[in-house]
């Protein structure tokens, strides 16, 4: 199953890294967005990344050129052999999104979802050609995580599973299969770190700062509240929604007021410059 055109819908965190790697790795790559200051944000962001690989020596000036030729940056959809979706995390959303591209593409275009939590199986349910969609998981920043989970569906073609996974590696980075389940592997097993920091922070027990650096001290590459912020505020907090009710409203996986309030304030981390932290 070839993959040579990509489709990355969405040009935010996500989106912009997927599309640098895909495009960099000899796909004709189309980021799609329906804002284009997010498209010029990314735009920038990836040009300035494949620069910094050149003066380190990592890519060189003609490999930089090339890539750039094929990142096309569009306002409008296209057709492409693969679709990866990295939109809000909505499952209304994404749902519109595959089904407003689907009568444009054949049976044969793999639709795969960058969710960090939303079923596979409930997108699979809304398309035509529900052995065609899968999960395919990045973390974040996508251009430097290795780690990419593979998901499956109830539906998914195992030949779709395999390619996603073959195209993962020719990226030089490690797939890892899982089966649609409530925050697949890695989101499942982090929330606790985010849910019980914030917990603390929420009793009074400690700041953010002092949470940060006893994690980071302990071996974590990144403190709970840091790693938020990198993330989006929003977007962890839509996982945490999603796991709680996809659990039947696990107490353990009860959204935190303080992460609640911090949203509402549209103090959403990095990408708004002011989170737990502030960043200038
Ligand atoms: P983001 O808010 O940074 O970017 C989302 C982008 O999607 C925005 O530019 C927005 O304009 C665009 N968009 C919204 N609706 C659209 C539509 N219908 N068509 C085209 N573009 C549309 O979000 P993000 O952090 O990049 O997250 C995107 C997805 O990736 C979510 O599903 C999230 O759960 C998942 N994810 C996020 C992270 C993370 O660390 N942020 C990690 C792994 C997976």
């Amino acid at each position: 199953m070839s993959i040579q055109s990509i489709i990355v819908c969405g040009a935010g965190t996500m989106g912009s890294g997927i599309a640098q790697v895909a495009a960099r790795y000899g796909h004709e790559t189309f980021l799609f967005d329906l804002d284009p200051s997010a498209l010029e944000r990314a735009r920038t962001q990836i040009l300035r990344a494949w620069q910094t690989l050149v003066e380190k020596g990592h890519l060189s000036p003609v490999e930089r050129d090339q890539a750039s030729a094929r990142l096309h940056f569009t306002l409008t959809a296209v057709r492409a052999d693969l679709v990866i979706e990295a939109i809000v995390e909505r499952l209304d959303a994404k749902i519109g999104l595959f089904q407003s591209l689907a009568p444009h593409c054949d049976g044969q275009t793999i639709f795969a979802s960058n969710t960090s939590s939303l079923s596979i199986d409930a997108l699979q349910h809304a398309l035509p050609h529900p052995g065609r969609v899968a999960g395919l998981h990045f973390f974040n920043p996508a251009p430097l995580m290795k780690l990419v989970e593979v998901v499956r569906g109830a539906h998914t073609d195992p030949s779709v599973a395999d390619a996603l996974s073959a195209l993962v590696r020719s990226w030089d980075k490690v797939p890892v299969s899982c089966k649609d389940a409530p925050g697949f592997i890695v989101n499942r097993v982090a929330r606790p770190y985010y849910l019980e920091a914030l917990r603390m922070a929420e009793s009074g027990a400690s700041g953010f700062a002092s949470i940060d650096r006893i994690a980071e001290a302990s071996g974590f590459r990144m403190g709970p509240f840091r790693l938020m912020d990198l993330i989006g505020n929003d977007i962890n907090l839509a996982v945490t929604r999603s796991l709680y009710e996809a659990s039947g409203n696990a107490p353990r996986f009860k959204p935190s007021p303080l992460q609640e309030g911090t949203v509402a304030r549209g103090e959403l981390g990095r990408k708004t410059g002011k989170g737990y932290y502030t960043y200038v």
